[in-house]
C-alpha cells in the first residue's frame, strides 16, 4: 500500500516515508491510495482481541511496509502502562442509546495521547527504514497536541521536539503542563498570536528551501506530530474500530448502524472516524461539532469554506481553529482524487481565505456529515444539564459535541445508537467547568481542582494532580514572526 499526495497524484511512497516526511514536498498531505476493508474474519479477530491486538490488526492494513516485529514493538511500547487499567478507550453508557467514548485516559488526559504515545515509535521506526537523519518535530498546538507530543517524544533518542502554543489561547492547566515539561530534547515557546498563526508558520518553516539546507547541514530532518502526519491519523482509526467491537460485545443493537459525534478542530479525529466507516464499520452519520469558530458547520451546510471571519477565543480552546488542515484529505477523496482541483482550492484558501467545492462534492458531504455548532453559553448549560440529568461530568469540548448531538437528534428524530467522542478530562478545564456548574472558587488552579472533585465526587486524574509544585522550565513568549529564528537557535543551526 503506497501513499499519494493530495496535491500530486504522481507521488507514491511507502508509509514509512509518508510518516517520516510528515507532509509532501508539494505542500499536500499524504493519504493511502486506497482504503483497506475489514473482512468478516478481521471483525471476529478484532472482537476477541484487546486494544493492542486491535491496534495491530488495523495498523497492519495501512502500514504494509512495517514488519510484524516492528508493529509489535510500536504497539506494545505505546500502549503498555501508559493508559488507565489497560483500557485506553472505554465507553460510558449515558443512556440506552448514547455512549461517551472516553479518549482521555492517557498521560496528558486528552485524546491526542492515543496517537501521540505511538507516533514516536512509528516515526523512529520509519526513520530507520528510510535512513533519515536526526528528527526534529515541530508542533503547533492549540493546547493538547503540544503536551501529548512532548510526553510522547521526551528523551526519545534521535529526536528533538519544539512546540509553539498561542500564549493567550490555552487553559491554565494546559500552560502549566507544557511549561513544566521535562526531558533533555524538548523546547516550548509561547507565541503572540492564535493557533492558525502558529500552524501556518510551522507549515512554512517545513517547506522553506533555505531552512531545509540549513537543517541538512546540521544532519536534521523535520517531521510533524500534528494531525497532518499520517502517523497521527492511523492510530485514531483504531479507537473507532475498537468502539464498534465493544458495542458488538455488549450486544448493542447495530442493525441500523450507529452515529458518531466528534468535537472538531483540525478535522483529524472525525476524519479517522470516516476512515473507520470506509473500512466497513457501520457508521451512519458523522456529526461534526464546532464551537463558535464554526467554519466547518458552514462548510458542511453550504460547500463554501470561508475563513474570513472573526476568530473567537472560547472555553473549548482546542477547537479554536479556522483552518482545518485535514479537510484537505476529505475533499481530495470526495472529489475523486482530483489533485489539480484540490491544489486550486488550497491555493484559493491561502490567497483569498475561501473556496467553494463542486455540487457533486457538496452532495457527498451532506450525505456523510451533519454539521452543527454552539457558543460558550450553550456549552456551559450542556455541562450543567448533563451533570444534573446523568451525574456525568463533561469537559468543555465534549460538551460542544453533546450539545450538537442533542440538536441533531431533535431536528432529525434519528434515534440510532450513537457514540460521542469525549476528547479531554474535565480537569484540564476545571475553571470553565466550575463556572458552568455555577460553583464559586476563587482560589488558585489547584484549589479549583479540589473543589471540582469534591463537588462532583469524581477523582482528579493523577497526571493533573502531579503538576502541583512542578517547576516551570519554559516561559518565553515570542512574536509569531520569530518562530523560525527560535527553531534555528534551539538547534544551533
Ligand atoms: C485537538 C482537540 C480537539 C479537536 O480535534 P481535531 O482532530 O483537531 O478535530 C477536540 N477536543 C480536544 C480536547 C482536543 O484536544
Amino acid at each position: 500500500m503506497n501513499y499519494v499526495s493530495t496535491r500530486d497524484n504522481s507521488v507514491s511512497v511507502p508509509s514509512a516515508r509518508a510518516i517520516g516526511l510528515g507532509i509532501s514536498k508539494d505542500g499536500g498531505l499524504f493519504l493511502p491510495e486506497s482504503i483497506p476493508s475489514l473482512t468478516k474474519e478481521d471483525i471476529d479477530a478484532l472482537v476477541k482481541a484487546d486494544y493492542k491486538g486491535r491496534a495491530k490488526i488495523v495498523l497492519r492494513k495501512f502500514l504494509t511496509d512495517f514488519t510484524e516485529e516492528e508493529l509489535d514493538y510500536c504497539v506494545e511500547g505505546a500502549y503498555t502502562g501508559s493508559f488507565d487499567e489497560e483500557l485506553p478507550a472505554p465507553i460510558y453508557a449515558l443512556d440506552r442509546t448514547v455512549g461517551i467514548l472516553e479518549l482521555w485516559h492517557g498521560p496528558t488526559c486528552a485524546f491526542k495521547d492515543l496517537a501521540l504515545q505511538i507516533l514516536p515509535y512509528l516515526l523512529t521506526t520509519s526513520a530507520k527504514k528510510i535512513d533519515s537523519g536526526k528528527i526534529v518535530i515541530l508542533v503547533a498546538t492549540s493546547g493538547d497536541t503540544g503536551k501529548a507530543a512532548l510526553e510522547g517524544f521526551k528523551n526519545v533518542k534521535g529526536t528533538d521536539i519544539i512546540v509553539f502554543y498561542p500564549s493567550d489561547g490555552v487553559s491554565a492547566m494546559q500552560k502549566l503542563q507544557m511549561d513544566s515539561q521535562e526531558g533533555d530534547n524538548v523546547c516550548v515557546c509561547a507565541i503572540k498570536g492564535n493557533f492558525d498563526d502558529a500552524q501556518s508558520r510551522v507549515k512554512e518553516i517545513f517547506t522553506d528551501k533555505q531552512m531545509a539546507e540549513k537543517l541538512a547541514e546540521g544532519g536534521y530532518v523535520f517531521s510533524s506530530a500534528n494531525s497532518i502526519n499520517w502517523g497521527r491519523l492511523v492510530p485514531q482509526i483504531v479507537y473507532y474500530v475498537s468502539a464498534y467491537c465493544d458495542m458488538l460485545s455488549v450486544g448493542t443493537d447495530l442493525e441500523n448502524g450507529f452515529n458518531v459525534t466528534v468535537p472538531t478542530g483540525n478535522f483529524g479525529n472525525i476524519l479517522a472516524a470516516y476512515y473507520a466507516k470506509e473500512m466497513g464499520v457501520p457508521i451512519n452519520k458523522l456529526i461534526c461539532a464546532s464551537n463558535q469558530n464554526n467554519v466547518l458547520t458552514d462548510f458542511i451546510n453550504t460547500g463554501v469554506y470561508d475563513r474570513n471571519r472573526a476568530f473567537h477565543t472560547t472555553m473549548s480552546p482546542s477547537m479554536d481553529i479556522l483552518i482545518s488542515s485535514n479537510l484537505e484529505r476529505m475533499i481530495y477523496m470526495l472529489s475523486g482524487c482530483d489533485d489539480k482541483q484540490v491544489t486550486e482550492w488550497q491555493n484559493a484558501l491561502k490567497s483569498e481565505g475561501r473556496f467553494e467545492v463542486t455540487d457533486d462534492v457538496k452532495g457527498k458531504i451532506k450525505d456523510i456529515f451533519y454539521g452543527g455548532c454552539c457558543d460558550d453559553e450553550k456549552t456551559k448549560s450542556t455541562i450543567k444539564e448533563t451533570y444534573e440529568k446523568y451525574g456525568y461530568l463533561l469537559d468543555t469540548h465534549t460538551a460542544v459535541a453533546v450539545a450538537v448531538y442533542n440538536e441533531y437528534r431533535e431536528k432529525t428524530g434519528d434515534t440510532t445508537p450513537a457514540i460521542i467522542a469525549s476528547t479531554a478530562s474535565p480537569y484540564k478545564f476545571a475553571n470553565s467547568v466550575l463556572d458552568a456548574l455555577e460553583i464559586e472558587e476563587n482560589g488558585d488552579d489547584f484549589q479549583k481542582l479540589a473543589t471540582l472533585s469534591k463537588a462532583t465526587n469524581t477523582p482528579i486524574p493523577a497526571p493533573i494532580s502531579a503538576l502541583k509544585g512542578k517547576e516551570r522550565r519554559f516561559g518565553d513568549v515570542i512574536d509569531r514572526d520569530e518562530m523560525r529564528d527560535a527553531v534555528c537557535k534551539y538547534l544551533k543551526i
